[in-house]
Formats: structure tokens, sequence, C-alpha cells
């Protein structure tokens, strides 16, 4: 589970999100929709803990996400306390993200061995399983840069399961893709979505995207959510005026 709790965060005078209430449940997806620049991945990275609240608190999985319970005060967390919270969320890029000088098999073993402590041979098992599952078992030894896009984005995807998140973030992931490889990179997402309880946040200018993979949508202008609701809801009744001339632009 993920909660917003009034979370303000600000870049000098702009403020990007302005005391932002939500909460995401346990196996949830939920899509993050809205014009450009309406903080949507900044949403994403406070939680990767790429930045910091200036004021309210993100909590993940019952904990506040960069500060500790300490005699019921919060005080900053400790590294290990960070790393132990972030360790529960998996974050998939708009670029892939891969490591070029590693082979598929490397790039989704080399956390699993050094951040989880599994063995190589442990490792090396979970990464095929995965492969299976994004449709690339074939891959194994091959190099990122040999691969098509959205070969490469479902290696990030199985990289980013391969830690077991709890929660999975997904920013824009098939923005760089060439249309005929969107529907295979969805196709695995979907799949995810139905065969895990994985908690998804996923922000995407791809209606369709939202429409097929999440159980709510959130529509943010300006900082804030003018409306939620299921898929069906948002995309064939919207109640907002601001919803439907963003939506307008978009469809
Ligand atoms: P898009 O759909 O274009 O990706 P978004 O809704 O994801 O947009 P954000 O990327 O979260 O929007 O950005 C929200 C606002 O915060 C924008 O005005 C942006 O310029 C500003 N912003 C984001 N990151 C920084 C930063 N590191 N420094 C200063 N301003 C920033």
């Amino acid at each position: 589970m993920v909660v917003f709790d009034k979370v303000l965060k600000q870049f000098g005078s702009n403020v990007v999100l302005d005391h932002l209430d939500f909460t995401v449940r346990r196996g949830e997806r939920v899509a993050l929709i809205g014009p450009s620049g309406s903080g949507k991945t900044t949403i994403l990275r406070l939680l990767m803990t790429l930045e910091e609240v200036n004021d309210g608190v993100i909590w993940v999985e019952g904990q506040p996400l960069t500060h500790q319970l300490k005699g019921g005060k919060l005080v900053k967390a400790s590294q290990k306390h960070l790393r132990q919270v972030r360790s529960k969320i998996g974050m998939v890029f708009q670029q892939f993200n891969l490591f070029p000088n590693m082979t598929v098999m490397e790039n989704i073993t080399e956390a699993q061995i050094h951040v989880l402590n599994r063995s190589k041979a442990e490792a090396v098992d979970r990464a095929r399983e995965l492969l299976a599952t994004v449709g690339l078992s074939d891959k194994e030894n091959a190099h990122p840069t040999t691969l098509s896009g959205g070969q490469q984005q479902r290696v990030a995807i199985a990289r980013a399961l391969a830690m077991d998140p709890d929660i999975l973030l997904l920013d824009e992931v098939t923005s760089a893709l060439d249309p005929e490889l969107v529907a295979d990179v969805l196709g695995v997402l979907r799949t995810i979505a139905e065969t895990t309880d994985i908690t998804m946040l996923l922000v995407t200018h791809e209606m369709g995207f939202a429409r097929d993979v999440a159980d709510r949508v959130l529509v943010f202008d300006e900082g804030k959510i003018v409306e939620e609701g299921t898929p069906e809801a948002i995309f064939t009744n919207p109640q907002k005026e601001r919803t439907r001339t963003f939506l307008k632009a978009v469809l």
C-alpha cells in the first residue's frame, strides 16, 4: 500500500505537488494521467527517493518512506531503513536504462546477487522464469544494443520484477517505442497485472494502456487530483471539465 499524506513538493517557488493526498491499495493498479508538467513523474521520483518532499509524509507498506518512527516521533531515516523500504519498490523507465556492457542475463541477475544476496544459480533460475514471462527466453546471452526497443523494455520489466518488488512504478514505458512494438510490452504488463498481486503505479500518455491495465485512474492538473474513478468512468463519462478538455486533446 502507498499513501501520500498532504505531500508538498516544490522546486523553488514552483509548487509541483500541492498537499497531495491519495492511497493506492495493495495489488491495485493505478494510472496517473494529466497534462505535461502536472506532477506525475515527480510522484514516482519521490517514491524512488530520487527527490525529497518539502512537507507531508509518504507511507509505503505501513512505513514512512524517508523517515522512521522512533519513540512515537518521525525522524529522518537511516540509510539502512531507506534501502529496506526502497527494496520493495521497482521502477521501469521510458528509456529502459539497461546496462549496455552486460548481457540480458547479467542485467537481470546483477542486483539479485549484489542487493538481495541470492546465489548465482538462484538468480539465474529467477531470471529464466521471468525471461519466459516476457517472451525472451532465447535472448539471455544477447547484449541490449542488439535488441529492439520493445525487447529492451521487456528485459527492463524482467529486471525490475527479479527483485520481487511489492510495488512497480512504470514511467511512460511505451513512449520511446515504435507503435508496432508497444503491443508486446502492453501484453507483458497485462499478463503481470493478471497473474501477480504487485501494486502498480503507471504514468502514461497512452490512454489505451491506462484503460487496459488500470483499476483506477487519477487525473492530475497543476499538482492536484482533479478527478478519479474507474477507467470506464473517466474515459466514457468524465465529470470535470478539466478532465474533458484533457481527454479531448489526447484521444
Ligand atoms: P510529463 O507528462 O511531461 O512527463 P509530468 O506530469 O510527469 O509531466 P513532472 O515531470 O512531474 O510532470 O514535472 C512537474 C513540474 O516540476 C514541471 O513544471 C517541471 O518543470 C518541474 N520539475 C520537475 N523536476 C524538476 C527539477 N529537478 N528541477 C526543477 N523543476 C522540476
